[in-house]
């Protein structure tokens, strides 16, 4: 009889979980689980503690759940990646583990602390394997006809899709009870060393049954009304599954699987695949970071954009983000985020370009921001937004369309009941002025508690395209791969 040893990170689930499934594979051996939680390694990545108590609430539940198969969860707190990886071994060795399986994951630091793992672990005779879980496509399948990265969606999601029909990647379930129910009693999950804001549980249900159940609900109904809904923030019309996804409670084949199950056509354009369309978005940013690691360390893609002259402006920035623009959908959006931990995507789009392109603030300033406040922070998807906003990034939106965030307003919350929500200040201003509520006051010889506008759009949007244009003619032409060599 060996010992197993499973070692979960952003995949907290039983079900569709390759690692544990190929632990779990022969019924004579000894299964255990471990989790280390690295506190100081999160601060670095600036996780935000929202995240934080998900992941120990959906801990909890997985234990429980591990137990019943016969596995003892153990767990740790240790500072970072390289304590992990030493805590790592000398787990192994109390333990006489002889094999080691987890999934990975795809961000520069969690690879090199995977490499350093690989490395030394075979030297102590465990056998380590991992797995391409976290992505519907494993990184590195989805190439062009020259065996290179996509950079542009729509033929990568093409491709992924003709590959999805092809050979439907399986969902596995959750492991039997293991026969020899091990006699190892299971850690007692101490709350991480890491700030506390607990999460919001009619929100966001902690643990896989409930991802589970949210996800059979969201394919069996809403993903019909999805392409047209889903756009308008006032209603509940997305899954909200982004935490279940980035903290693995749920997987994205296990989406796949469901949403085919209640939308069998969804592979063939048929309903149901605008929302698959969104996971592949998920899939894309995954397997980029894979092909230019450089987007880990802060680089953006478009290498001209390096030159592109930001500004400070720290009053401005700490309105942004309080919420205090002046800008009614940009303040109802992150007073959403900051309240919840969660921001609707057109929102996201929303205000990330309004700090980008009518502040000229440092995306990277907006993206740590995102990172440090979202429950469902996750630095592919966080990165690749934040660099489509930007018109940094790989198949971003061109520098020169520029959202006008009070059209924007107008056009996704027209009668202002998103903003509604998040403003009490303009209860008194009637819909039709929402968006320009100042102007509506001045009208009225009315006082309104809310701030004036911190920027002019339209003067804003003229510096914001002479910034760019001095930007692209002061670069020399470098690839991302050459991005990605100096790197
Ligand atoms: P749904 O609309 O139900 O979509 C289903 C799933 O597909 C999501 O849960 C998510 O996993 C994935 N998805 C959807 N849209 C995208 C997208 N544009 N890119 C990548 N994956 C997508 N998503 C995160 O999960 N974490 C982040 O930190 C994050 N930061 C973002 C920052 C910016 C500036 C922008 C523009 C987008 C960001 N997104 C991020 C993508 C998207 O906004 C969220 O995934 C989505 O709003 C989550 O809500 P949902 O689960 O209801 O999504």
């Amino acid at each position: 009889m060996a010992t197993h040893l499973v070692w979960l990170r952003n995949d907290l689930r039983l079900n569709d979980n390759s690692a544990l499934w190929a632990a779990c594979r022969r019924r004579e051996d000894r299964v255990i689980a471990l989790f280390i939680a690295t506190p100081e390694q999160w601060r670095r990545h600036n996780m935000s503690p929202r995240q934080a108590d998900y992941i120990w609430r959906s801990l909890q539940l997985l234990q429980q759940g591990l137990a019943e198969k016969g596995i003892a969860l153990h767990y740790h707190q240790c500072d970072d990646f390289n304590a992990a990886v030493s805590y790592l071994q000398q787990f192994c060795r109390e333990r006489q583990v002889k094999a080691l399986f987890y999934n990975y994951q795809y961000e520069f630091n969690e690879r090199e602390r995977d490499a350093a793992v690989e490395r030394l672990l075979p030297q102590q005779g465990v056998t380590v394997q991992g797995f391409d879980d976290g992505v519907l496509l494993p990184p590195g399948s989805v190439r062009t006809g020259n065996q290179k990265m996509y950079k542009v969606f729509t033929p990568f999601s093409r491709a992924c899709l003709k590959r999805l029909r092809d050979d439907l990647p399986p969902c596995l379930p959750a492991p039997e009870a293991r026969a020899d129910a091990t006699a190892d009693e299971p850690s007692t999950l101490t709350p991480f060393d890491y700030p506390r804001h607990s999460i919001d549980e009619q929100l966001f249900s902690p643990g896989e049954a409930a991802a589970l159940r949210r996800l059979r609900e969201f394919c069996r109904q809403q993903v019909v009304d999805y392409p047209a809904r889903r756009d308008y923030p006032a209603y509940e019309s997305t899954s909200r599954l982004s935490v279940c996804l980035a903290v693995g409670t749920l997987s994205p084949r296990q989406c796949l699987h469901r949403l085919l199950r209640e939308q069998p056509h969804a592979l063939e354009a048929g309903p149901g695949s605008v929302w698959l369309n969104e996971l592949i978005w998920r899939d894309f940013y995954r397997h980029l970071l894979v092909a230019f690691p450089a987007l880990c360390k802060n680089q953006p893609f478009m290498a001209w954009t390096k030159q592109l002259a930001w500004q400070q402006r720290p009053e401005q920035f700490n309105a942004w983000c309080e919420g205090k623009t002046g800008f009614p959908i940009v303040d109802a959006a992150m007073r959403q985020m900051n309240a919840t931990g969660w921001m609707h995507n057109r929102l996201r789009m929303i205000t990330a370009s309004f700090l980008v392109k009518d502040l000229q603030i440092d995306w990277r300033r907006g993206e740590r921001y995102f990172m440090s406040v979202l429950i469902d922070g996750d630095l592919a998807a966080n990165n690749g937004g934040w660099q489509w906003a930007a018109s940094t990034g790989t198949d971003a939106v061109p520098y020169f369309r520029i959202f006008n965030p009070t059209t924007q307003g107008e056009r996704f919350d027209k009668q202002g009941e998103f903003i509604r929500r998040w403003l009490p200040e303009l209860a008194a201003v009637p819909d039709s002025a929402i968006h320009d509520p100042h102007g509506w006051a001045k009208k009225n010889h009315q006082r309104l508690d809310y701030p004036q506008p911190i920027v002019e759009h339209k003067a804003a949007r003229q510096q914001t395209l002479a910034i760019f244009e001095a930007a692209r003619k002061a670069s020399p032409v470098i690839s991302p791969e050459q991005v990605n060599e100096q790197f």
